[in-house]
């Protein structure tokens, strides 16, 4: 480039690591935003992809330290867009990086501050199915490859304003004096010529459905605690069982639309689900082949390339039975055996079905600070608080030179955000380019 562009990009999920490869191999300076620990979103928590059931962190894996290498790439964890303003080419954007208590070019992820720290607490990468301390790596494979320190359940920093200095023990015990209790929040400001968001989806809370009865019942969970169940690196290090009892299910039910294509939730499909079902009974059926799996539909709505093939295998060779019926209530056995209440559309009978396992497939929503977010960029949201775009220009917004990816858009999977992270580095390159200042 004959003068330095950059470029920010807002979300480390596996659209804006597409969208800043792509840039910064174009010659860009990439800066990469992402409010956790470690980048690699939703991907990373998957246990295997559709439609190849490829290992997902196998395939992210790479990407993640191409990202983390790559000379014209600067990430920026524990980070967030505070505001945005226009100035003459460029934007100005004000970040607050909180403090991680642990130098990033210090730490050599050895564990040792892990084995002493005294704090247990409910590991939200995992779904809050098992524990993590208070000083913790966001996931194994996560990258930077660097401890944080979870201010609100460390004994010292919790303590601090009540005058006592206590415990310190990860300070004592680390080899590289890579604990930094004095670190503080910092607010920086960039001046990128354009920039990309990609910050990706929540699930939608099954709770809000009383009849399902998420909360209640421990055999009832969502599609993203099972992909932590069945990882290899997940709390059972990939040992399918029952959160009531840990014995190995025999038969699950997988619920479709749940919270999705429904007028009191999201009256939109969520697209991935009828797929990642099928994976999910498919990898079931790998564990252990007797286990029987029952998909609950509306329609099955698999569009994508190979998607139509996927779920005739998962019939013939996996044994998957698929029920066209909505679930109406969820009720347990003595044995907290989850009872499917239902209508089988195809028979017009009103069933039952026990279970040993209930899955439900929950809505994708957009993350919950997408309205502080728009608002502070000066972008408009659609009806469901998706970043709204146009149909003829699937990724821009309606601000000049911010641009969007994958499934803060709409609900999508990954190759379709793969596909429009690349479109978007294309267009937000073209943007600064033009843009670049004199
Ligand atoms: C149960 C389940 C199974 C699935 N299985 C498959 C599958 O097998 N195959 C497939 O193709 N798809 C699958 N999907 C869909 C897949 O997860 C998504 O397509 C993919 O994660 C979208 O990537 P993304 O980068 O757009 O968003 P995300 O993965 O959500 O990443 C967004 C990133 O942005 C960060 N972020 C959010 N807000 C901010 C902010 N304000 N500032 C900075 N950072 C922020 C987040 O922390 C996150 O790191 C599945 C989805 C679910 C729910």
């Amino acid at each position: 480039m004959e003068k330095e562009s950059s470029i920010m990009v807002i979300g480390g999920g596996i659209a804006g690591i597409q969208a800043s490869l792509d840039l910064a191999n174009l010659g860009f300076h990439v800066d990469l935003i992402e409010k956790e620990p470690c980048i690699g979103g939703r991907m990373a928590q998957l246990d295997k992809t559709f439609p190849t059931n490829d290992c997902s962190i196998c395939i992210l894996s790479p990407k993640l330290s191409d990202c983390y290498r790559h000379p014209n790439i600067k990430l920026h964890t524990l980070s967030e867009v505070q505001s945005v303003s226009k100035k003459e080419k460029c934007y100005s954007v004000e970040v607050k990086k909180k403090a991680r208590f642990v130098k990033e070019d210090a730490c050599i992820n050895c564990g040792l501050c892990i084995e002493k720290c005294p704090t247990k607490v409910n590991d939200k990468f995992d779904m809050y199915l098992r524990k993590r301390k208070a000083i913790y790596l966001y996931y194994l494979q996560g990258v930077p490859a660097v401890m944080a320190i979870d201010k609100e359940h460390c004994l010292y920093l919790s303590n601090l304003d009540k005058g006592k200095d206590i415990c310190r023990q990860c300070e004592n015990v680390c080899p590289k004096e890579a604990i930094d209790f004095s670190q503080e929040d910092q607010i920086s400001t960039f001046n990128p010529n354009a920039i990309i968001l990609a910050t990706g989806f929540r699930q939608f809370n099954p709770s809000n459905i009383p009849q399902y009865k998420y909360a209640e019942f421990r055999n009832v969970i969502t599609g993203l605690e099972y992909e932590r169940l069945i990882c290899a690196s997940g709390p059972t290090n990939g040992h399918l069982e029952r959160l009531s009892d840990k014995k190995p299910p025999k038969k699950i039910a997988f619920i479709q639309c749940v919270g999705s294509r429904d007028i009191k939730n999201q009256k939109y499909c969520s697209s991935v689900c009828c797929t990642y079902s099928t994976k999910e009974a498919i990898l079931a059926n790998e564990h252990d082949s007797e286990i029987q799996s029952f998909i609950f539909y509306i329609d099955i709505r698999a569009a994508g390339k190979g998607f139509q093939k996927y779920i005739e295998r998962a019939k013939q060779e996996y044994q998957v039975n698929y029920v066209k019926g909505i679930v109406s209530e969820i009720k347990i056995d003595e044995n907290e055996n989850p009872i499917l209440y239902y209508e089988n559309i195809a028979s017009s009978e009103l069933c039952t079905m026990t279970v040993d396992l209930v899955v439900l497939a929950s809505a994708m929503i957009p993350s919950d600070n997408i309205e502080y977010l728009a608002e502070s960029m000066g972008i408009e949201l659609d009806e469901f608080n998706f970043i709204k775009t146009v149909p003829s220009e699937p990724i821009k917004t309606t601000r000049k030179g911010i641009f969007v990816c994958g499934a803060c858009k709409e609900p999508m999977d990954i190759p379709s955000s793969v596909t429009e992270a690349s479109a978007a580095a294309a267009q937000a390159a073209q943007y600064a380019s033009q843009n670049k200042g004199d």
